[in-house]
C-alpha cells in the first residue's frame, strides 16, 4: 500500500467500514432507496423515517468497499435529524470535496466526513464516496409512502 492509499484509507474510514452505523432498515421507515455502483460492485439501500420535512431516522444496508460502506455510516450519523434541504446542501459540500472541487473547502460542516478528501486523490473511487450521498438523494424523493397519489393537482 503506498503512502497515498494508506492516507485514503484513515482510521475513520476503516473503523466504520468495520463497524457500520444505522446499519439496519428502521421498523419506521416511510422513504427507501436503492444504489449501485457497477464501477466497483458497490450497493446500498437507504432507509428514512420523514418527519415532515425532517430525517428523525435513518438506517443504510448493503454491501461494497471500506470507503462506500464508511461514507454510508458517516453520511447517516451526519444527516439524521436534519431537514431535507439541509441534507442536501451537505451531499453538495461532500461532492465537491470528493471531486477536489473545492481546495478552499471548510470541513467544518463536513466533520469528521472531511477525512474523504483523500480520495479526490482516486477519480475511481470517487464514485465509492458518493454512492451513499446519491441513494439518500434519492430516497428524500421518494414520496410513494408518504403520500398517496393524488389525482388532482
Ligand atoms: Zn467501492
Amino acid at each position: 500500500m503506498t503512502a497515498e492509499l494508506g492516507e485514503l484509507y484513515q482510521e475513520v474510514i476503516l473503523e466504520h467500514s468495520k463497524a457500520p452505523r444505522n446499519f439496519r432498515r428502521p421498523a419506521s421507515a416511510n422513504h427507501e432507496a436503492e444504489g449501485y455502483n457497477p464501477l466497483c460492485g458497490d450497493r446500498c439501500s437507504v432507509y428514512i423515517d420523514m418527519d415532515g420535512d425532517a430525517i428523525k431516522e435513518i438506517g443504510f444496508q448493503g454491501s461494497g468497499c471500506a470507503i462506500s460502506r464508511a461514507s454510508a455510516s458517516m453520511m447517516t450519523q451526519m444527516v439524521k435529524g436534519k431537514t431535507k434541504a439541509e441534507a442536501v446542501k451537505l451531499f453538495e459540500q461532500f461532492h465537491n470535496l470528493v471531486t477536489g472541487q473545492d481546495e478552499a473547502a471548510k470541513p467544518g460542516d463536513l466533520g469528521k466526513m472531511a477525512v474523504f478528501g483523500g480520495v479526490s486523490k482516486f477519480p475511481a473511487r470517487v464514485k465509492c464516496a458518493t454512492l451513499a450521498w446519491h441513494t439518500l438523494q434519492s430516497a428524500l424523493e421518494d414520496e410513494r409512502k408518504r403520500e398517496p397519489v393524488s389525482t388532482e393537482e
